[in-house]
């Protein structure tokens, strides 16, 4: 068992109506899905994402957490097609949880599927360690597009991959080493659309305790313009490997479809 300190926050912002933002933060696994669609399909579809991800007593591998995600999109097409008021709501998830040891050595598994993000602070360094499944992400990744360009691109918004919402979804999963010290961030697309990378990063060196840091980057996108809801959970690996320098992705299953 790795041991985590974590914190989350989450706000509506001064724009939308309702928080279609919801988190999840057990100390074993740890979640953000951005719900869309209908009056209120988007938060029901978020809810019932994380809600789906409670469920597990404990992970042995790295495809029980993507089972989880499976069942979850099951879950939600299930809940539209029950209710009129429900149809076409979909959600963005992207989850981290701990995973029982390989060989002796602690590891961790992540999942993505839509535009929030999985990043990690190892050192002063920030890295993204989810793809975004939007427009601009598909074409920075073909090479089509930079990131200047990709910051002001009419259809950046636009998903490409959601939960919920297409038959068959692909879910992105990685294996990860659990290094103490590592400072892992899940969010919205709230909170990187509103404050740079750097911004986000600065905040996370400067709060030691967790929820303060998940806390300040709300607080930040708030006061940069808050046009979305904003979610941020921060979990500190406590225990764990000695950091050697080596990187934290062990595999990286990119877009699994069902096994
Ligand atoms: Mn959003």
């Amino acid at each position: 068992m790795t041991a985590f300190g974590y914190g989350a926050a989450s706000a509506t912002g001064p724009v939308r109506d309702i928080n279609q933002d919801r988190w999840l933060a057990d100390g074993s696994l740890f979640a953000v899905a951005d719900g869309l669609g209908g009056h209120q399909g988007g938060e029901v579809a978020a809810a019932i994402a994380v809600d789906e991800l409670a469920r597990h007593e404990g992970l042995a591998a790295l495809d029980q957490l993507v089972d989880l995600v499976r069942a979850a999109h099951t879950a939600i097409r299930a809940e539209a097609r029950a209710d009129r008021a429900l149809a076409g709501m979909c959600t963005t998830l992207c989850a981290l949880a701990d995973l029982a040891p390989a060989g002796g050595k602690p590891r961790l598994g992540a999942v993505n599927v839509g535009d929030s993000r999985l990043y990690a602070l190892t050192g002063a360094e920030l890295d993204q360690i989810s793809d975004d499944h939007n427009m601009v992400g598909e074409m920075i990744r073909a090479g089509q597009l930079d990131r200047a360009a990709a910051a002001v691109h009419p259809d950046r918004n636009r998903l490409t991959r959601v939960l919920g919402f297409e038959p068959e979804v692909l879910v992105d999963a990685w294996e990860l080493r659990a290094v103490r010290g590592t400072r892992f961030l899940l969010c919205s697309d709230g909170l990187f659309s509103e404050i740079t990378d750097a911004a986000i990063a600065g905040v996370l060196r400067d709060n030691d305790d967790p929820a303060a840091a998940a806390r300040a980057l709300v607080d930040e996108a708030i006061r940069a313009g808050g046009h979305d809801n904003v979610t941020a959970a921060v979990v500190d690996v406590l225990d764990g490997l000695e950091p050697d320098g080596s990187g934290l992705v062990l595999a990286a299953r990119p877009g699994a479809g069902p096994a």
